[in-house]
């Protein structure tokens, strides 16, 4: 007798429902968490410091206010627990914006469509000009960055880039926006091998006050990207939050809840996790919510003792004096030398820099943001000011002045053969499914966090 299809479906449905990261998040009580870590004592913070190992309560515990009084204790085993498990070493990436072109209108970000700035998308002879550029300071590692225009940046253009980079450069990760599986599998093929991708904020409600339009606009596709990234093939996934945009613990708490998710499911990749704070950018957005310095080293910390194998990244967002003091506390991977302007290593790109009004390229004297661009204009405008100007040589000396080895390489595809699919835990045709219809699928991007 033939099985009835029906059952079959049921337990399709009942498999996606169990894995996807979607359905755990909305049965998550983030919000009892978040009132466990404000009234948490300091006998909860010394039990949950003596586990050998940590939940989420754990964690709550660890990033209250109370445990802010043993900081030095907590960052004397977060740096022990990061020396045990990666040595000492700092791996160093770069980012490359290949476009700041964006439908989307996204508040706190400097490419959002309705800034009138200065906008380009590198050609694929720039785009290489800027790989040998990082190349020659000694960059192997490399986080290609876009914004989201299907026009300019459409997924071929991704895959062109991604190819020519890693003729360069071993290690090529994307930044661009949510992709489907079939959408992401060119690019792993073309040598990609990690995809980052931050929620910005775990808040629905401050999520949709966020994202004005455009298809960031869809939260449930964005959360589930990294799942769908790992179908598809890559080894390295990066996730994150936003800090300023909603309560700093309620978006802590998310991104672990989300990291122990993909450990649990998408247990073949490596996992890091990226602290970014809001920085100065076009629009003069200002944060919602404040975090300060010593709750971000607090923050780092609990990661790491909560994620031992978890990697740590730290952007130039953060001033040079915060950056080197937490090098030793728990982070493993950081930026320097960065430019969030496409073109920004070498100049590229500046021969067609243009203005750009709600995605379209406005013609010279059609609209008061339309005059021509200025001959001595130093090129596109950038994502937002970096708070860390060094070169990268003198960030370098730096980590080694405080005796750690810098490590711009730390693999090589031809040791681990041909590029081949993770195991997909969730049917293609559902990872594929975006959640609003409405929104139409786009290649996307987002920033060197
Ligand atoms: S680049 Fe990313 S963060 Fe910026 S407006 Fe576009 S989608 Fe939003």
């Amino acid at each position: 007798m033939r099985p009835c299809a029906l059952p079959r479906q049921c337990k399709s449905i009942w498999y996606v429902k169990r894995v996807s990261f979607a359905t755990e998040f909305d049965a998550l009580p983030l919000p009892q968490l978040v009132q466990r870590s404000r009234t948490a004592t300091r006998a909860r913070v010394r039990e949950s410091l003596e586990r050998a190992s940590r939940d989420l309560n754990d964690f709550a515990h660890l990033i209250s206010p109370a445990a802010g009084e043993f900081l030095e204790e907590i960052a004397r085993r977060s740096h022990a627990l990061t020396v045990q498990r990666f040595g000492r070493v700092i791996r160093l990436f770069a980012p490359l914006y290949l476009s700041n072109e964006c439908i989307n209108v996204c508040q706190y970000c400097g490419f959002s469509r309705n800034n009138p700035i200065l906008r380009v998308t590198l050609t694929l002879d720039e785009v290489r000009q800027e790989t040998l550029a990082l190349k020659g300071q000694g960059f192997r590692n490399l986080l290609l960055v876009a914004g989201e225009h299907p026009k300019f940046v459409s997924t071929s253009y991704l895959r062109e880039c991604v190819q020519l980079v890693h003729q360069e450069v071993p290690s090529v990760s994307l930044e661009v926006g949510p992709l489907s599986v079939d959408e992401y599998r060119p690019l792993v093929q073309a040598g990609a091998e990690g995809l980052v991708v931050y929620q910005e904020t775990y808040d629905r409600r401050v999520y949709a006050e966020m994202h004005l339009a455009g298809p960031k606009r869809d939260f449930q596709w964005r959360l589930t990207t990294p799942e769908r990234a790992y179908a598809a093939g890559f080894r390295r996934l990066g996730i994150g939050a936003l800090y300023g945009l909603a309560d700093w613990r309620y978006e802590a708490l998310a991104v672990a809840a989300h990291a122990s998710y993909l450990l649990r499911h998408c247990w073949k990749a490596f996992l890091t996790i990226s602290l970014p704070r809001l920085r100065p950018c076009a629009g003069e957005f200002q944060p919602r919510t404040t975090m300060t310095d010593r709750e971000l080293v607090q923050l780092v910390c609990a990661f790491r003792l909560m994620f031992p194998d978890v990697g740590l990244v730290l952007s130039t967002r953060e001033s040079p004096r915060l950056r080197d003091g937490l090098i030793p506390l728990g982070i493993t991977l950081i930026s320097a030398g960065s430019h969030t302007e496409p073109g920004g290593y070498t100049g590229a790109g500046r021969g067609h820099v243009h203005k750009t009004v709600r995605g379209r390229i406005m013609d010279a004297g059609s609209s008061e943001w339309a005059e021509p661009v200025p001959e001595d204009s130093s090129g596109a405008t950038e994502q937002f000011a970096i708070a860390d100007p060094r070169p990268v040589a003198e960030v370098v000396r730096r980590i080694m002045a405080l005796g750690y080895e810098p490590v711009w390489k730390d693999w090589d595809a031809a040791l681990c053969g041909p590029t081949t699919s993770a195991p997909n835990h969730v049917p293609l045709a559902q990872a594929n499914k975006r959640t609003d219809p409405a929104v139409e699928p786009a290649p996307c991007g987002s920033t060197d966090r």
